[in-house]
């Protein structure tokens, strides 16, 4: 059975969200094409993924080496085109990000097939592998039709399919013995430096009061960050609200600033862009207040309140009788 492979990108012992939201992709993929996905894990001493990977996946083939343990795209790049020759995958899926964008251009080159990058949609339609990628800023959305090949690349912009829920099937673990016979030392990993977080790191929060340009001004701030302080939340905003000196660069959410996840985002005078709404998607619960009934943020939103956000927030304000 032909496959599609799935590049797992892991980093510090962790599986990045990417991998998740790719198994999901290249899952669909494979079953509307008779196929099966793989999740290809290179890696050292990384027993304990290849475990959390088969709950999602049809196989994990799993090549070990020390040379693999941190992302290094000359090491990454040699055994993948090994694996790509030996088994011929039909599709490689890797995640749009520093990763991937270091690793898939040279790949596509050394194995001579199509790459096509930052997919925001892929499919196979009149014997053609199609790809969707927004442009200009998400303002346009280009088809992009591949040429026939053997087999094809793709990097897929991360935020845009959800990881979807452990199906609970137990795939089988591959290991392929490592192909690097010597050490690569041309390009070497060093360290890894997290960025360091001034002031509140918002992609921990749990809940977020987020707001946007609708606002007005920077005198609203300080009532709506009370309003946030006392849902124990933090205040998070667009980018307009940044580049206007409103709040620093650090609470911006979006594609050009943080990606969060909490489980309560209150977006207050967001429009919606797409490249807000991407990073703040994976929110269980989105609120939206916004006066424009058709503003795009309520397309996300789990519950909308149209109206202007000066009558609403004296009513978040208020707390129910009875709670502390
Ligand atoms: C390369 C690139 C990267 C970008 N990166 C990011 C990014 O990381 N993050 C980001 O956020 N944007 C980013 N943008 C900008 C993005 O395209 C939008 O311009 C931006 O998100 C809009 O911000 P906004 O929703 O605050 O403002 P607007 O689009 O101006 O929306 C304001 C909203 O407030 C509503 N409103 C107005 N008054 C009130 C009121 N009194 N009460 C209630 N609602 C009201 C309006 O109806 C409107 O919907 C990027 C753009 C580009 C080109």
């Amino acid at each position: 059975m032909r496959e599609i492979f799935v590049l797992v990108e892991h980093r510090q012992g962790k599986i990045r969200d990417i991998t998740y939201e790719m198994l999901e992709a290249g899952e669909k993929l494979a079953s509307q094409q008779g196929a099966s996905s793989t999740a290809v894990l290179l890696g050292h001493n990384v027993k304990n993924f290849a475990e959390e990977l088969a709950a999602k996946a049809a196989k994990v083939l799993v090549v070990e080496d020390v040379q693999l343990e941190h992302f290094n795209s000359m090491p990454y790049q040699k055994v993948l085109c090994s694996l790509i020759v030996k088994y011929q995958p039909f599709l490689t899926l890797i995640g749009h990000t520093a990763f991937g964008m270091d690793l898939a251009p040279s790949l596509s080159v050394e194995m001579g097939f199509p790459l096509v990058t930052d997919c925001i949609g892929l499919s196979f339609e009149e014997s053609r592998w199609k790809a969707v990628r927004s442009i200009y800023g998400g303002k346009v959305n280009a088809n992009i039709s591949m040429r026939e090949s053997k087999g094809y690349f793709a990097t897929l912009r991360p935020g845009v399919y959800s990881p979807g829920a452990p199906k609970g099937k137990k795939g089988g673990i591959v290991i392929e013995s490592s192909p690097l016979q010597e050490a690569i030392d041309i390009k070497k990993f060093i360290e890894y430096i997290e960025a360091p977080i001034a002031g509140e790191d918002i992609t921990q929060a749990e809940i977020i009061v987020s707001v946007g340009q609708g606002i007005g001004g920077p005198e609203q701030i300080p009532m709506i960050e009370e309003v946030a302080k006392s849902l124990g939340g933090v205040l998070a905003c667009s980018r307009p609200v940044v580049d206007r000196n409103w709040l620093p660069k650090e609470r911006q959410v979006g594609i050009s600033g943080k990606t969060v996840k909490p489980k309560v985002y209150i977006a207050i005078g967001i429009s919606g862009a797409f490249q807000h709404v991407t990073a703040m998607q994976g929110s269980e619960t989105i609120i939206a207040i916004n006066k424009d009934p058709r503003a795009p943020i309520f397309g996300v939103a789990d519950y909308g309140i149209v109206d202007d956000f000066q009558n609403v927030i004296p009513l978040l304000k208020e707390k129910p009788k009875g709670m502390k």
